[in-house]
């Protein structure tokens, strides 16, 4: 059924369709066409693009708006695979040559050169059809693809940070923010002084009391700390420090100075580092952060006993490091959020950690990507262009 939750007369009339006569046939395909010519109608309207596809990436079905987007042509519908239209496409989902969609929700920032240069951010989501229907199809799959275009929002966040206005105030919380890093560490230095004296005090039956207020606070403080760090890191657009980096090296590094956390948590990582040496060109604290920042998701995601998988794969273009865990997963209703500042599905969260990654990897030309399946888990993929390809930058 396609238009509401209840059974319509239309699909009562579809329960008996062996048994109509000519007429009533005549009748039936006519109110077929006339819901079909107000859907399409309705997604004709729509600014966004909007196609069907099959897990096999053939084109189905089109709005008028991706026509526009990725240069399509009515002979493709039906013909054509979505890889060949959005060339890249399909590496970065990280499927092979003859491979199928996997039934998750992705999401990805696209460049697309043709038929004009913009940016388009794509949802993919499996389609929620008829089971029916979809055992009749032998197991073909479909799939509802959203094609936003960025370009405007790419284009003003990049201005934005200039403007005076915005960047007057955005510095003067900086500043509040880092006075407040003062007494944070008085406090702390306090709270230490205070624990010293209590091991003192061992035997007296305030002790515990005593001593789990004081942890309190030390957790608290550590909270607020890392929300100002987390804070100034979002909002301080730091020019990138390029160097010449081995991304696996890096990441080596950050796994290290996460060490301690993974053991406490009973999480376990496992790298396949592939057959060629990552090397770009990037600042090297920078990329530390986005790698520090997805691990971080991916062990909050997960229960004792999980594991984080990170593949390094490469083709002529770009490295893409696939983040894989074995947690939660994401909603489908949520997807479109989690770049946004202050989105958080976490106690205690920040819901900065990934704008943060991912303006740190557009300023390296590069994107974040992420596939997940709920109660299955996540693969987060980081694109960076090779050191050998151009930047292209918006004109
Ligand atoms: P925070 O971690 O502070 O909530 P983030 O920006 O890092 O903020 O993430 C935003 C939200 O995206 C999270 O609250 C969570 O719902 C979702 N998310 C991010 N990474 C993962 C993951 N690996 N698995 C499941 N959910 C995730
Ligand atoms: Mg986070």
């Amino acid at each position: 059924m396609i238009l509401g939750k209840k059974e319509s007369a239309l699909d009562r009339v579809l329960g008996q369709v062996d048994s109509l006569d000519e007429i009533n046939l005549a009748n039936l395909v006519n109110k077929l066409a006339r819901e079909r010519a107000f859907l399409e109608t309705i997604f004709n309207t729509s600014l966004e693009g909007i196609l069907v596809i099959t897990d096999g990436g053939v084109i189905e079905y089109a709005n008028v708006a991706s026509y526009k987007m990725i240069g399509l042509k009515d002979a493709d519908v039906g013909e054509s695979t979505l890889w060949r239209l959005i060339p890249g496409l399909r590496t970065s989902l990280g499927i092979e040559e003859e491979g199928r969609l996997e039934s998750s929700v992705s999401s990805r920032e696209l460049e697309l050169t043709y038929p004009e240069h913009r940016y388009v951010r794509l949802y993919i989501l499996p389609f929620e059809g008829d089971t029916e229907l979809e055992e009749e199809s032998a197991g073909e799959a479909r799939f509802v693809v959203i094609l936003s275009d960025i370009t405007a929002e790419k284009q003003s966040s990049e201005e934005s940070l200039e403007s005076e206005r915005v960047s007057s105030i955005l510095l003067l919380a900086a500043g509040v923010a880092h006075e407040l890093g003062n007494p944070l560490n008085s406090i702390t230095i306090h709270l230490q002084l205070m624990e010293r004296q209590l091991a003192k005090l061992e035997q007296s039956p305030q002790h515990d009391k005593l001593a789990s207020s004081v942890e309190v606070c030390r957790e608290e403080v550590t909270r607020l700390d890392g929300i100002i760090k987390n804070f100034l890191e979002a909002i301080r657009p730091q020019v990138p420090d390029f160097q010449t980096l081995d991304l696996y090296a890096t990441l080596e590094e950050s796994l290290e100075f996460q060490a301690s956390e993974l053991e406490d948590r009973g999480i376990q990582v496992e790298i396949d580092a592939g057959t060629e040496t990552p090397i770009v060109r990037a600042d090297k604290q920078q990329v530390k952060q986005v790698f520090f920042n997805v691990t971080k998701n991916a062990m909050e995601a997960m229960q004792p006993g999980g594991l984080i998988q990170v593949k390094i794969q490469s083709d002529e273009e770009r490295f893409y490091l696939r983040f894989g865990d074995s947690g939660t997963g994401i909603g489908q209703e949520h997807l479109s959020q989690v770049f946004q500042p202050y989105h958080t599905t976490k106690e205690g969260g920040t819901g900065l950690g990934l704008m943060i990654v991912q303006r740190i990897m557009r300023e390296h030309g590069g994107q974040v990507g992420i596939d997940s399946k709920e109660g299955v888990g996540t693969v987060v993929t980081l694109e960076f262009p090779k050191q050998n390809r151009k930047f292209r930058m918006l004109e």
